[in-house]
């Protein structure tokens, strides 16, 4: 006896695409197979003629209750933006546990189990996130961590904000970062990395505040091309000496693209995610009344860079789409007016599937199979959830959604469910998802919440070393 059956739709798996029925007992897929052929008594079916149905989507990076750079507030709590990610079809999100100056990994940790459990509509998972100098004992204790469960460590070259705006220092330096990816290598663990050179932001910093041209607009002179380009060569020369792994998080231009496709093409481990609003909106936009409302580090970038990342994400050399979930309400983020003070981030995660299936799938022809690539079944590959994760087949926990592809209009406001504004009020949806199923529960159907318990649970991960070791998606 089968407890759910989804029968008539177009079912998403690696193998292909076609019109399959999915059987599911508890939290798990146990079939996948020809309509009709399932002849086992299902307790509930649901109809999915005319959707499409893939693995619920998998958002790598989501900054959630985290403290908001230079103000007391923290961004939006599990509770909301987990809601809101059920809606948009994504069933797991991972953010980050922060090793504060003077915290251990251990209390970065346990600070993430105390705001998530029992709080979340998602399934989820914690990065390490290590910041500035890296002490010996962090370092020494880090495969701990990496062999418990939470396999991935991010950290960034730069301090990303003028010193006087920074808080504590983030930016690795090369010595510790030729360190810790010797260590990253040698544990099985993937790195995170946001790439970009320090000297050249900061000096784009001080010299825009000498010429008094700090006006957020200005925020693609500072968070470059070329900071972009110069940084992501030079981390993965150290990936080359030291064989270690390297993602590197929101790439935002032509160049950061480049750079991942040539060290793929030599079969590096390295992979490239983007974002969705780099995907649809461009430095212009930041000249538009409020455009300080589409800003997240490092910066949107010109038409011909949003172009590229679109044929990266359709084609070949991205890997993933993510957010950078960075929630706050609408008055916090137009309070920044300069390029030092600007808050970045960005209320996405509900619209990421939505929006990349509307202007990936429905108007650039990216393939089925690719569109499920790049929300799910990558990142659940690069962070060590596959195949538990991001994969209709048996064997698999049941995360799936289905996608309405005839669902056309402009988003308004009330199609969103958190915070007080959105940068896709207007986005012209073509393809949204519909329902949601977590691990075997219907949780959203037809647009609806049906399931308030907050089922979601930590996912202990672990990444297969063909992963480590070659660009394998
Ligand atoms: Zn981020």
């Amino acid at each position: 006896m089968l407890d759910l059956a989804i029968k008539g739709g177009t079912v998403v798996t690696p193998w292909g695409s076609g019109l399959w029925d999915v059987g599911i007992i508890g939290e798990k897929i146990v079939n996948v197979s020809l309509p009709g052929s399932i002849n086992e008594e299902s307790h509930r079916i649901l109809d999915a003629s005319g959707k499409i149905v893939v693995p619920g989507g998998i958002e790598p990076h989501a900054h959630i209750s985290a403290p908001i750079m230079g103000h007391d507030e923290r961004t939006a709590p599990p509770e909301d933006v987990s809601r809101a990610s059920i809606f948009g079809g994504t069933t797991s999100i991972l953010d980050f546990a922060i090793q504060y100056p003077g915290i251990s990994i251990e209390q970065a940790l346990a600070e993430r189990h105390q705001e998530w459990t029992g709080k979340s509509y998602a399934d989820y998972s914690h990065h390490l996130m290590l910041l500035g100098e890296i002490p010996d004992r962090i370092m020494g204790g880090l495969h701990e961590f990496i062999e418990e469960g939470f396999a991935t460590v991010k950290i960034f070259t730069t301090n990303i904000r003028p010193p006087e705006m920074a808080g504590e220092p983030r930016m690795v330096k090369m010595g510790h970062l030729h360190d810790l990816m010797e260590t990253i290598h040698r544990t099985g663990a993937m790195l995170m990395v946001h790439s970009e050179d320090d000297d050249m932001v900061q000096h784009m910093y001080e010299k825009l505040a000498r010429n008094e041209n700090t006006e957020w607009w200005n925020m693609h002179l500072v968070h470059s091309n070329e900071s972009e380009d110069v940084s992501f060569r030079r981390v993965i020369r150290v990936s080359e000496w030291t064989g270690s792994p390297v993602y590197f998080v929101h790439v935002s231009a032509n160049e950061g693209l480049l750079a991942v496709r040539e060290a793929r093409s030599k079969g590096m481990p390295i992979y490239g995610e983007t974002l969705h609003n780099y995907c649809c909106f461009n430095a212009d936009n930041y000249k538009e009344e409020f455009g300080m409302k589409y800003h997240t580090y490092p910066s949107l970038k010109s038409e011909s860079d949003r172009q590229s990342l679109w044929r990266g994400l359709v084609d070949y050399g991205l890997s993933t789409v993510a957010t950078d979930e960075y929630c706050t309400n609408w008055n916090l983020k137009i309070e920044g007016k300069k390029v030092s003070d600007v808050t970045g981030g960005h209320n996405g995660i509900e619209t990421r599937m939505g929006v990349t299936y509307s202007e990936g799938v429905s108007r650039q022809k990216m393939s089925l199979e690719r569109f499920v690539e790049v929300t799910s079944s990558n990142a659940a590959k690069i962070m060590g959830m596959y195949p538990q994760k991001g994969v209709i087949a048996p064997g698999s926990d049941a995360d799936i959604v289905l996608i309405d592809p005839s669902f056309d209009k402009n988003l308004e406001m009330s199609d969103f469910h958190i915070s007080d504004y959105s940068i896709w009020e207007g986005f012209h949806a073509q393809g949204w998802p519909v329902t949601t199923i977590l691990r075997g529960t219907i949780v959203v159907e037809d647009r609806k919440l049906v399931d308030d318990r907050k089922l979601g649970r930590l996912v202990k991960r672990k990444i297969a070393s063909t992963v480590l070791n070659r660009p394998v998606c």
